[in-house]
C-alpha cells in the first residue's frame, strides 16, 4: 500500500525528506533520527488496509501547507496541507478530510452523541465555539487516537465499543485494527476530557512522533506475522 500511496500522493515523501535535510527542531524536539517527524512508511504500515483502499479511491489530495516554520497542517476541502513540521498530524488531518467530505449530517450527529458532545459543532453548549470546543477537532483527534492505538477521548463517560463500531462503519478501521486497539490501548480504552484544560492537554498531545509510530508499526506487523503463521498452521 505504501507504494500506491507514494505514487498517488508524492508530497508525503517529499515533505519527510525535506525535514530530514533541514535537521530542524520541531516542538522543542530534535527532528531526527528518533523523536521528530514520523516516517511516512511507518504511518502507512499502521494504516488499516480498509482505510488505505478507501483513501486511494477518494478525492483526497495532499499538498504543502504554509511554508513557514511552525505553520500547522490543515485540511481545506478535499486537500490536506501537510505542514513544514512534518507528518505528525497526518492521521488527524485524515480525520478532518473524512468529517468534511464524507460524513453525512446524521453520522456527525451520531458521533456527537456517542462521545457526549452537545452537538455537531460544539462539545459544550455554554462555551464559545473555538478549537477546544469543536466537535470536528474532537473527531480528528480520535481518528488519530484510534489509528495509533491510543485511548479514545470522550466528553462524557461511556464505553469505547460503540465508538470503535462507528469508526469501523465509516471506514477508518477494520476488525483487525480494532483487535490491535484492544491489545494496545489498555483498559478502560477511553479517557475523559470534560474541561477546557483537559481538552487543551489532549489537543497538545495529539501529535504522533517517530518513536511512537515506529513502536506501533512493529506491534501491528508482529500481530500480522502471528496471524499469518496461525493461518498456515490451520491450513495444514
Ligand atoms: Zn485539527
Amino acid at each position: 500500500m505504501a507504494e500506491a500511496f507514494h505514487k498517488r500522493f508524492p508530497f508525503l515523501r517529499v515533505n519527510w525528506m525535506r525535514q530530514r535535510k533541514k535537521g530542524a527542531w520541531m516542538l522543542g524536539e530534535p527532528m531526527l533520527p528518533m523523536s521528530g517527524a514520523p516516517h511516512p512508511n511507518d504511518l502507512l504500515a499502521i494504516m488499516p488496509a480498509a482505510l488505505g483502499d478507501h483513501l486511494l479511491k477518494s478525492g483526497l489530495e495532499i499538498m504543502p501547507s504554509g511554508g513557514m516554520a511552525g505553520v500547522s497542517s490543515r485540511t481545506v476541502g478535499n486537500a490536506i496541507g501537510l505542514s513544514t513540521l512534518g507528518a505528525h498530524d497526518f492521521f488527524h488531518e485524515i480525520g478532518h478530510f473524512i468529517w468534511a467530505n464524507e460524513l453525512t449530517p446524521r453520522q456527525k450527529k451520531e458521533y456527537a452523541k456517542l462521545v457526549g458532545a452537545h452537538n455537531i459543532r460544539r462539545l459544550f453548549e455554554e462555551k464559545p465555539n473555538d478549537r477546544h470546543n469543536d466537535t470536528e477537532e474532537h473527531f480528528a483527534r480520535n481518528v488519530q487516537n484510534v489509528l495509533i492505538l491510543r485511548k479514545l477521548e470522550r466528553v462524557k463517560p461511556g464505553p469505547a465499543k460503540d465508538l470503535l463500531a462507528f469508526m469501523k462503519k465509516i471506514g477508518v478501521i477494520d476488525e483487525e485494527h480494532a483487535r490491535s486497539f484492544y491489545a494496545n490501548a489498555g483498559a478502560p480504552f477511553t479517557f475523559q476530557a470534560d474541561s477546557e484544560d483537559r481538552i487543551r492537554a489532549a489537543d497538545g498531545e495529539n501529535g504522533v512522533f517517530y518513536r511512537e509510530a515506529k513502536k506501533v508499526r512493529q506491534l501491528i506487523e508482529e500481530r500480522q506475522r502471528l496471524r499469518a503463521a496461525e493461518e498456515r498452521m490451520r491450513a495444514h
